[in-house]
């Protein structure tokens, strides 16, 4: 039988089935590779014979064969952060992975239309969800997305990260009440598992990367991380031009022109700074 590892446990692997059916395995002597949350194994009889190979393998948390990651933020408590946004967007991005949207707690939102305020999103071709943990709402469409992947759910604390896995999945994970503060220490030690999605597909139980560092990314790269600037690249009058200070740059002309969203770029200029190098 073919399955996907949902989670490992003391030596133990727990495969499901295309039917989300879970199975307890042991691994024969022969695989020698780790084998991870997400992974893809054919077992009969209690034992995992192969291990598939892994598409990609994100760390801390380790999960295999990652589809989606799901960026969380909150329309408002905490209030919604363009920059916070942008590094995540920029970190799923340097990981080549999908990265997709997530404005929780619409109901707080001011505007007659939530999408206000999100277009350079879209022209940047990412796919945002508007939902409400609290009123239900959105759920649905969002869940639909999951169908079929193994997502992890990533974004700051307070945004509503735990209420949704408990909303979409059986999970009870904890809350936090007041402040997100209270939460800190349920995580750690925990294991990865993946839980089936009540609509099809996996959602990862514990909130994906710990630390938003991105001194890592190179500067020759970071232009590619921002999909929407791709048009403008190589229009640029210098050759490796890093579109910050160079006259004749696309990208800046683009800026000007309202082709490309300024907030957008300030995050460029800004990341570019930091990554210094
Ligand atoms: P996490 O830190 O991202 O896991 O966030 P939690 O799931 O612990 O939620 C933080 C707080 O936001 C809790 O008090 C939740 O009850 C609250 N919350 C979650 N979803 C919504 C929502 O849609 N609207 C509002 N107003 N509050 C929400
Ligand atoms: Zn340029």
């Amino acid at each position: 039988m073919k399955g996907i590892v949902t989670k490992a446990v003391g030596g133990f692997f727990f495969p499901a089935d295309s039917n989300q059916k879970i199975y307890q395995t042991k691994v024969r002597g022969k695989i020698k590779d780790k084998i991870y949350p997400g992974d893809l194994v054919e077992f009969t009889d209690g034992v995992i014979e192969r291990l598939y190979q892994r598409k990609n393998l994100l760390f801390r948390p380790s999960i295999a064969n990652v589809d989606q990651v799901l960026i969380m933020l909150a329309m408002d408590q905490p209030a919604f952060d363009r920059r916070l946004l942008d590094r995540f967007l920029l970190m799923v991005e340097d990981m080549r992975l999908k990265p997709l949207i997530i404005i929780n707690k619409m109901e707080l939102s001011m505007n007659k239309s939530p999408v206000e305020g999100f277009e350079d999103y879209f022209q940047a071709g990412y796919k945002i969800y508007f939902i409400s943990v609290k009123e239900k709402k959105g759920l649905d469409i969002l869940g639909k997305t999951l169908d079929e992947h193994v997502n992890v759910l990533t974004g700051p604390s307070g945004v509503g990260k735990s209420s949704l896995i408990n909303e979409m999945t059986d999970a009870k994970l904890a809350v936090a009440e007041l402040s997100p503060k209270l939460k800190r220490g349920v995580h750690t030690t925990r294991h990865v598992e993946l839980l089936p999605v009540n609509k099809g597909g996996w959602l990862a139980d514990t909130p994906g990367f710990t630390s938003l560092s991105i001194k890592h990314i190179k500067h020759q790269e970071l232009r590619y991380f921002f999909p929407e600037f791709s048009d403008y690249l190589d229009k640029c009058q210098f050759r490796g031009c890093s579109h910050t200070h160079e006259p004749g740059c696309a990208v800046k002309d683009a800026v000007s022109n309202g082709l490309l969203s300024r907030d957008r770029y300030k995050s460029y200029q800004l990341f570019y700074e930091e990554i210094n190098k």
